[in-house]
Order: C-alpha cells, then sequence, then structure tokens
C-alpha cells in the first residue's frame, strides 16, 4: 500500500437533504414499497427529464434492471422473439431479454459514441428478418458512459421497420441530445440509480412510459398486476418491482444535488482534456459533435496499442496502466467487455464490425465521480504519466 487514500471510479455522495426524507418516512410510518417519497421522487425526476408539454411519465422501480425487465414487458417481448441489444454496454441491458425466453440479437458499435450503429442495425434487421421470417420485437439502445447514442438515426431505423426502442440510459442521467434529455427519446427509457450512478438511491431505477395510460400499466405490473377486486385477483403475470419508500426518499434528496454531480463529471472530464492534450496516444472519448452533451459518468480513454508502458508484460497498454494506477491506490477498470464476448452469451447471434473488441483490448474507465476533487485527478494524471515514461 502507498499509504494514499484510495481513489475510486464513482463514489456515492449525499447531498444532505436525504436523511430528512428518511426521517420523515420513518415518522409517519411509510416504510413500504409506496409513498410519499415515491410520488415525491417520480415527480422530480419528470420535472428535470421532461419538457412541461410531455404526456410521458416516470415510474420508480427497484434498480435499472427491473426497469429494463419491464419495459420488455410493456413491449410484449416474449418466449421466441428476438431483441437487437447494443454489445458494448453492461451484462444489465441483455439479461432481461432472455428472462422473457427471448434471444438477444447483438449488434457493434460504430466508433464516434461507441453506441449500437445505426447502419449495422439496418442491415441486421434486415437479416434477422430474411433468416427468421420475423421482425426483432424490440432495439436495445445504450447511452455508454453518459454519451448519447445517435438517437435520430437510430430512431429512423426504428421506425422504417417500426420496432419500437428501449432506451437504456442507467448511465446517462443529463445527458443530452440535440438539446433532449437522455431517456426521453426510445417507447420507453431506463434510469439506474445504484450506488455507482450519476445519483443513488443505494439501489433503484426508473421507467421512463409513453403516457399515463402506459404508466400505470406498468405500475400494475410492478406491484404483482392486482386487479381491483376484494380478493387477490390476477388476469396477468405480476412483479415485485416497486421502488422502496425509504430508498425513494434518499432519491428525492439527491435531487437537489443532480445537477452539482452532472457539472462536476463535466469538469473532470475537461481536467482530464487538459492534462492529456500533449500526451500522444492517449485519446479522451469526447462528444464527437455539438449535437451530444454528455454526462461524462465515467471518463473513458483509449490507448494507443504501440505505447510503451511500464510493467507491461504482454498484458497490454490499458491493463498495464491499471495496474500502475491500482499501485497508487487508484481504480480504474477496462471497458465493459462486449456481451458478444461473454460465455453466457455464447450462441447469441452477433453482427460485428470490430469497434466494441478494439474499445475493449485499448480502452479504460478513469475515476470521475463526485469525490474526484483536483488533488484526485493530479495523482491520476502523475500515475498515468509516469507509466509512460
Ligand atoms: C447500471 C446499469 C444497468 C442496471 O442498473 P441497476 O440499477 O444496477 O440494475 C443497466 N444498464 C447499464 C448500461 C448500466 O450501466
Amino acid at each position: 500500500m502507498t499509504g494514499k487514500e484510495r481513489v475510486l471510479l464513482c463514489l456515492c455522495k449525499m447531498g444532505g437533504r436525504e436523511q430528512e426524507f428518511i426521517d420523515k418516512a420513518f415518522a409517519d410510518n411509510w416504510v413500504a414499497p409506496l409513498g410519499p417519497n415515491v410520488d415525491g421522487f417520480e415527480k422530480d425526476l419528470e420535472k428535470f427529464l421532461l419538457p412541461p408539454e410531455s404526456q410521458k411519465r416516470i415510474l420508480a422501480v427497484a434498480s435499472g434492471t427491473a426497469a429494463l425487465h419491464l419495459g420488455l414487458v410493456m413491449l410484449d417481448v416474449k418466449q421466441g422473439d428476438e431483441v437487437m441489444v447494443q454489445s458494448l454496454t453492461f451484462s444489465a441491458s441483455a439479461n432481461p431479454v432472455c428472462y422473457q425466453g427471448a434471444t438477444p440479437i447483438f449488434v457493434d458499435s460504430e466508433p464516434d459514441t461507441w453506441n449500437i450503429d445505426p447502419i449495422l442495425l439496418d442491415e441486421v434487421i434486415s437479416d434477422r428478418k430474411a433468416k427468421t421470417g420475423k421482425l426483432p420485437k424490440a432495439i436495445v439502445v445504450v447511452d455508454l458512459y453518459g454519451m448519447p447514442a445517435k438517437m435520430d438515426e437510430i430512431q429512423q431505423v426504428a421506425d422504417k421497420w417500426n420496432i419500437p426502442v428501449l432506451e437504456d440510459a442507467a448511465e446517462a442521467l443529463g445527458s443530452t441530445f440535440k438539446q433532449k434529455m437522455c431517456g426521453t427519446f426510445g417507447r420507453y427509457g431506463v434510469l439506474s440509480f445504484n450506488g455507482n450512478k450519476m445519483i443513488t438511491t443505494s439501489g433503484g431505477g426508473a421507467l421512463i412510459c409513453p403516457d399515463e395510460r402506459l404508466h400505470n400499466l406498468a405500475l400494475s405490473y410492478a406491484t404483482q398486476s392486482r386487479e381491483k377486486a376484494p380478493w387477490y385477483q390476477h388476469e396477468r403475470i405480476g412483479y415485485n418491482y416497486r421502488l422502496s419508500n425509504i430508498s425513494a426518499g434518499i432519491g428525492r434528496g439527491q435531487m437537489y444535488v443532480v445537477e452539482e454531480h452532472i457539472s462536476h463529471h463535466r469538469q473532470v472530464q475537461a481536467a482530464y482534456r487538459e492534462a492529456f492534450k500533449n500526451i500522444d496516444g492517449v485519446y479522451l472519448h469526447e462528444n464527437p459533435g455539438p449535437d451530444f452533451d454528455s454526462n461524462f459518468w465515467l471518463c473513458t480513454v483509449i490507448f494507443d496499442p504501440h505505447l510503451k508502458v511500464k510493467g507491461d508484460d504482454g498484458c497490454g497498454v490499458p491493463e498495464a496502466i491499471r495496474r500502475n494506477l491500482e499501485a497508487e491506490n487508484i481504480e480504474s477498470r477496462p471497458i465493459w467487455k462486449p456481451m458478444h464476448l461473454q460465455p453466457f452469451f455464447e450462441g447469441c447471434p452477433a453482427y460485428l464490425n470490430g469497434v466494441s473488441e478494439r474499445l475493449f483490448q485499448n480502452g479504460l474507465c478513469l475515476p470521475a465521480g463526485p469525490y474526484v476533487g483536483e488533488k484526485e485527478i493530479e495523482r491520476i494524471v502523475k500515475s498515468l504519466k509516469n507509466s509512460l515514461k
């Protein structure tokens, strides 16, 4: 150990008002997966994400994974169906497809945003139709590391084939594409409030629904699909996916600091930008154009594979740098390992162009959370520069 304090990728930070909402829940005995904090948190999220004229409604649930699963249920994804899924993502984007007995069809990324390649997506849908005689049921698009996907091009493809989009914006709270909030593009959108996301409820998520009616239907699914009757009457399958009123209290407190968190992540990105601008072979993943405004949930870099790095015993540039950072008590992490390379998803069709594998091989996620300040960035940059000497 170096005796230096650990720097984590993205550690949660309380704003200060969370405890008030929790105390109120205790005082009023609202210790249940419903209550004023849940309703209040949903309203706060709607205010933050949706323009006043929007028909969309937000449902707070137990996790981002639950929100993704509910989204697929709402899109009627069933046994034997196929669902297009961005391969470069966290496994929670793909697992719920399997919960439904459907098959994920993995689609590679384009190099600008690292998200699903719209041109490839169109070709894949065409190929699936030719091979199976039917169309995929849904398209799961991810805003990876907070970077908005090319939503207008993706939506054009989706409209052409009349297939709904489920936008996994778990990492992209506060990111915008063409001034519009991520999570509000697809027919359904998903947010996550896990401990390491932009804001936290300790664990939680949200499903952004097209309108009040579908919000109510999703709410019914999320609360065991209980019908209006004195006895327990069920006409559909049900889930226990609602967010706890205690957790939602944390969420309400976090909404006071959400903008602060987002601007902090953007400042960290700016500091890395400044530090890396004169280092050859280190490329920060940036907004590819003025339409994109990432929240930079994690700051990510790509290394030139020809760089000479201290301690590179054949493990590759990012891994050698990761080990060197770790020796300084700094956490960093490889880019998400694409789903088509995961043993669990072996056998699922995958349409590849090399982009996600190249990013996985050459990239690294650097710390960006609320506790990463100037001092920490200095340590990170120094370690990285030493690695390259
Ligand atoms: C975190 C995350 C999820 C899952 O959210 P949980 O709240 O942890 O269940 C889904 N997709 C992506 C891309 C994520 O990063």
